[in-house]
């Protein structure tokens, strides 16, 4: 027997189960398909960690998450900008605002399987694992299906949450740009002798940005670092060999002495930012409509304010009687994200090129700017604002 629900999503990522929660938290039913096993899911080795914006923490709020995973975060309260190892040229105080900390770090492996027990605890959400899509088939929108590697099953509204490399996209053949930096991210975790006091640095290197945020720490003082540099730099063996060594000198005992490193993982570097954010009745959300440059921390809170807009939508069309899949939703869901995605694919390609360049004219652009940002009050208010999801970037 052919399985139905109205709304599929693809993908157990943090998107997709974040978009089964609010649409649970609104008595909503949605089915989740996800490739990997579930045992897999709770055992994933992902060592990287992920800034929450104060946004997207109101968000997980709003719908009781929080509450199951604030013992596990880190509040950021200060940002420290700097060209090389100047200590600091433009330094960020979430005591500036009124608004709380400036984001939260928390450990990718923890917030996923806090998100996944917290779907498979819910009455509202049926999570299908082991389960691939094959073909969908959606010619006629009200007679549409997909044949996963199990099952056939029929749906109204197939959301996508597949990640960067969406299949879902491709089936639905949406375009996309696409740009590959050239630029690998090294992602480790260190230990060291100070206390980081919720202090998060962002370093500027020729070869590329370097960022050090601090980790929730009990009797281990903890900070995780992304290191990104040119992939004609990284590939050489002789990187790899003194890769520790390089960045103890950039580390430049700021958190005094340096106890431990961990293993390193590299993530090549790309950016996908869709045209169109769905296509007859699939709609993309998070990495599978745009996954960007971690160089501002942005792209799972881009993410996070797709998932709530969607669900934001879903319900108040559903409220007046209307289907999931009706077109004036989707147009609606396109407008109100287009300025904040836009806005923020542009930003961070934009950052990256002037960010990463040895080029000595933007070097000096750079240590220019920063002075100029340091001594506005205005623009170091407006741009944290931004940066903490707590601007309204909707038309
Ligand atoms: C080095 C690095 C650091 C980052 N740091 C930050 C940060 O600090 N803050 C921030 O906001 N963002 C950060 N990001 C970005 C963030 O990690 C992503 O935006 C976010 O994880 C995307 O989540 P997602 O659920 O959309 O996609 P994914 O995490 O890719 O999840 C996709 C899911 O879909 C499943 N799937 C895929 N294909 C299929 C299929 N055909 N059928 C069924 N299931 C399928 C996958 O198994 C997976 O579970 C960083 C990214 C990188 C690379």
């Amino acid at each position: 027997m052919k399985k139905y629900f109205e709304i599929l999503i693809c993908g157990a990522g943090m998107i997709g189960l974040t978009f089964a929660l609010l649409m649970a938290k609104r008595k909503i039913h949605v089915c989740i398909l996800e490739k990997n096993q579930k045992k897999t899911l709770f055992d994933q080795l992902d060592s990287r960690t992920t800034a929450i914006s104060q946004g997207s923490h109101r968000i997980y709020k709003e719908i009781g998450f929080w509450s199951k995973i604030q013992k596990e975060t880190q509040a950021i309260n200060k940002i420290y900008v700097s060209e090389g190892l100047n200590s600091g040229n433009l330094r960020f105080n979430h005591n500036a605002l009124n608004e709380g900390p400036l984001g939260y770090i928390i450990e990718n492996r923890i917030i996923k399987s806090l998100l996944l027990k917290e779907v498979l605890d819910s009455k509202y959400i049926t999570f299908l694992d082991n389960s691939e899509i094959l073909e969908i088939q959606n010619l006629d929108i009200d007679n549409s299906y997909v044949e996963t590697n199990n099952e056939i099953i029929e749906f109204k509204l197939l959301v996508a949450a597949d990640g960067r490399f969406s299949k879902t996209r491709y089936h639905a053949n949406i375009k996309y740009f696409f740009h590959d930096y050239k630029q690998e991210a090294f992602v480790f975790n260190i230990s060291h002798k100070q206390k980081h006091n919720g202090i998060a640095l962002e370093r500027f290197f020729p070869e590329g940005p370097m960022a050090i945020l601090p980790v929730k720490s009990n009797k281990i003082n903890r900070s995780s670092v992304v290191w990104t540099v040119d992939s004609e730099i990284s590939k050489k063996k002789q990187f790899k060999e003194n890769l520790k060594k390089e960045f103890c000198k950039k580390y430049n005992e700021f958190f005094g002495e340096l106890k431990s490193i961990s293993e390193t993982k590299a993530y090549p570097l790309n950016v996908f930012s869709c045209y169109d954010y769905s296509k007859k009745n699939i709609v993309l959300i998070g990495d599978a409509c745009q996954a960007i440059h971690p160089i501002a921390g942005q792209g799972f809170n881009l993410g996070l304010r797709d998932a709530k807009c969607l669900s934001d939508i879903i319900n108040e069309f559903k409220k007046l009687g209307l289907e999931p899949h009706n077109a004036n939703l989707l147009r609606t869901y396109q407008s109100k994200r287009s300025l904040d995605k836009n806005l923020l694919v542009g930003a961070t390609h934009n950052l990256n090129k002037l960010f990463s360049s040895s080029n000595k004219f933007k070097s000096l652009f750079r240590q220019v700017g920063l002075k100029i940002f340091s001594r506005s009050k205005l623009l170091k208010n407006q741009s944290m604002l931004f940066a903490m999801g707590l601007r309204n970037l909707e038309i």
